[in-house]
């Protein structure tokens, strides 16, 4: 009696999960069927300014929120609208973007004062041919005055300022509203680059811009401090104070990487009118090499995936997307022009006599029959700078818009 009374509620079970799932009822608990949703946005809909008025109740009810400035606390419901419309936007444009997701209170790290009222910036006068840091007092509204260390002079008006923990870090970021930039005078150089693992960027001059390598060497720090961590009991203190060890690690990497790309930046936007880059997308390059096999044992052989892992971390220590990004954003600036060419074969065409030849990736030299004997990152930088000046005449792909 008892195996036949298990069976049957074995079955009943079985028979159930089979419902649920053809009724597709185990989905996403945001889900609801467009009816549904249709009607609830109708009855339900809130916005930015319902949500702003609401907040005189919401202080009465929890006398906590009156320890806060109130533009704030506006600006939190700023966020939330705009996090709101970007996936509206999304949806409309047909993409698929995820539903805007709670995030719990570790995740916030940095609130704003969207305009002037809430907070005074007191900062001495910055004496004559002093350069560094200048110290100064901030005070914020319902909190206190901080000191904090001013990096540079405030230019033009100031418009917003956020307070931002990273780590153990404080920071104050001011936005200021400068008046256009004038453009640099035009300059007769152009330039092809090519960003690579070997340099940095090679250009078609035949010049240079190494890797700081910051990474590799930061590299040890970081593995220590995580071997660290890794000893540490969870949940204990030790493992905190370990693991703010690695982030620290982390943060100092960024600093660094960012220093030298912002430097690189302004330095080709100096110099050159015109400045072509490969389109690399980025993200096939680091993509994992497919499995090879051995076509008669049908054994895997090698290939070439350890040797891809140390590119990978040197493609992703390079930060080429946001190098040229940076040199994009000052191009616009000074009135120079970022061109990005198509990059399929620019490492593999001749620069001299435009034909083929084939390199491996650990070939580094380019020799070819027309006499023309060059580093091959040098060489696919004057491709790269063939291509875009064609591109600027004749004007087949559009060069990519800069903010
Ligand atoms: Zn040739």
């Amino acid at each position: 009696m008892g195996v036949r009374s298990l069976q049957g509620s074995v079955q009943r079970r079985v028979a159930r999960a089979s419902r649920r799932l053809r009724d597709g009822v185990k989905r996403h608990p945001n889900y609801y069927d467009e009816e549904s949703r249709k009607q609830l946005t109708c009855e339900h809909a809130i916005g930015y300014y319902e949500q702003k008025r609401e907040l005189v109740e919401i202080k009465e009810e929890r006398p906590e929120y009156q320890d806060i400035a109130s533009h704030v606390l506006q600006d939190v419901i700023l966020r939330l609208n705009r996090a709101f419309d970007g996936f509206f936007r999304r949806v409309q444009n047909g993409e698929q973007p995820g539903y805007p997701r709670f995030q719990g209170r570790n995740r916030y790290d940095s609130f704003c004062y969207p305009d002037g009222a809430g907070w005074k910036l007191d900062a001495k006068e910055r004496e004559p041919d002093k350069k560094g840091i200048v110290r100064a007092n901030l005070r914020l509204t319902k909190i206190s005055t901080v000191k904090l260390h001013l990096h540079r002079d405030m230019i033009g008006t100031i418009k917003t300022l956020t307070i931002k923990c990273e780590g153990e870090h404080w920071y104050a970021i001011f936005t200021c509203e400068i008046g256009k930039p004038k453009p640099l005078p035009t300059s007769y150089e152009d330039v092809g680059i090519d960003l690579g693992v070997t340099h940095f960027a090679a250009l078609s001059n035949g010049e240079f811009i190494d890797h700081p390598r910051y990474f590799r060497k930061a590299e040890k720090k970081l593995t220590k401090a995580q071997q660290t961590l890794s000893r540490k009991l969870r949940g204990g203190h030790r493992r905190k104070k370990a693991a703010r060890q690695v982030a620290k690690c982390h943060r100092k990497i960024a600093n660094q990487r960012k220093d030298f790309q912002h430097k690189a930046s302004r330095q080709l936007v100096n110099q050159y009118q015109v400045i072509v880059f490969e389109d690399l997308q980025v993200k096939n390059l680091t993509k994992a090499p497919a499995p090879k096999q051995d076509e008669t044992t049908g054994q895997y052989v090698p290939n070439g995936a350890s040797a891809k892992a140390g590119l990978n971390k040197s493609i992703l220590d390079a930060g080429w997307s946001t190098f040229t990004e940076m040199v994009s954003v000052k191009a616009a600036w000074a009135g120079r022009a970022v061109v990005f060419v198509d990059p399929s074969k620019t490492s593999q065409l001749c620069p001299n006599c435009r034909t083929i030849r084939k390199k491996t990736l650990d070939e580094r030299w380019h020799s070819c029959e027309c006499g023309c004997e060059l580093d091959r990152d040098t060489a696919s930088a004057k491709v790269i700078l063939d291509l875009g000046r064609k591109q600027l005449l004749g004007g087949t792909r559009p060069t990519r818009e800069t903010a």
